[in-house]
């Protein structure tokens, strides 16, 4: 099949094979690449190797900002931009074993509880990156905002059993806020189908301002609640953020550092 080719005939063949394969990197460095593997001596198989890492690295990337998008993280937050000295009684071990996302493929939960302010959201969305990095598609929305998409597709044809379906393809759920608006018995049972459809399924991040003793509150109903939560915690790791607002312990340190300095 093949035969030695001028080097302008192989230059446009190779273009050609490119853009067949949609690996447009590969068009980008093999010449560059062609010259340092001269330069040292690489094997065939050197090069060839060197060649397709850039096209998958350049691949993984975009899929990775690509799922970063898809995610709908309120703000971009990462885990690397969390001051754990805030959180001395947060467990580092768990949040090192979380930021793994090996509990993804496992399909098991996180609940990030604790007070307004303490970094629940920046929490859930570093997870979210780190999830969307390794590869995990991720969708997140506020409890709210839950209950107004299953409520959207409960009333629409097809209903809530194919949205459910539909969110199978996104690994993790992240929901947030559950706890600040109580729901009504329909969303309360919206969300229950929710949290039932996912269990052993699927991973669900959620956060809550209320400790699980006070859960009733958000379904107006113990038993709902109760069941809810035998379901999300029976995988799941729970970890429990506390102390001060980081945004009123910032001003405050602000105002602190302002007097001192004007004694
Ligand atoms: P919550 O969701 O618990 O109400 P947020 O995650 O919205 O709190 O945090 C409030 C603000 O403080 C955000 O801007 C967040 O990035 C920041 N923040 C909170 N805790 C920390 C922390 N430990 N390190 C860095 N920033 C933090
Ligand atoms: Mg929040």
């Amino acid at each position: 099949m093949s035969s030695p080719r001028g080097t302008e005939d192989i230059g446009s063949t190779l273009a050609h094979l490119v853009k067949a394969m949609k690996t447009p990197t590969i068009g980008r460095v093999f010449e560059q690449l062609a010259d340092t593997a001269r330069d040292r001596g690489w094997s065939h198989e050197e090069y060839l190797a060197a060649v397709l890492e850039r096209q998958v690295a350049d691949r993984e990337a975009n899929g990775t900002a690509l799922r970063i998008q898809t995610a709908r993280f309120p703000a971009v937050k990462t885990l690397e931009d969390f001051n754990t000295d805030y959180q001395p009684t947060l467990r580092q071990d768990l949040l090192a074993h979380l930021e793994t996302t090996t509990f993804i493929p496992k399909a098991n939960n996180v609940i990030l509880l604790g007070p307004p302010g303490v970094g629940k959201t920046h929490l859930a969305t570093g997870l979210g990156i780190k999830a969307c990095q390794a590869g995990h598609p991720v969708l997140f929305d506020t409890a709210a905002g839950w209950v107004n998409r299953l409520a959207e597709a409960h009333h629409r044809h097809g209903g809530l059993a194919s949205e459910i379906k539909r969110l199978r393809r996104y690994r993790m759920l992240i929901i947030d806020e559950l706890g600040y608006l109580p729901f009504d018995a329909d969303a309360a049972n919206l969300f229950f189908q929710l949290v039932a459809a996912r269990y052993e399924q699927g991973s669900l991040l959620i956060t809550s301002n209320l400790a699980f003793s006070r859960w009733g509150e958000i379904f107006a109903d113990d038993t709902i609640a109760a069941a809810m939560i035998d379901r999300l915690v029976h995988h799941a790791e729970v970890l429990t953020l506390d102390g001060e607002s980081y945004r009123t312990r910032a001003r405050r340190e602000l105002i602190e550092h302002n007097t001192t300095h004007r004694k």
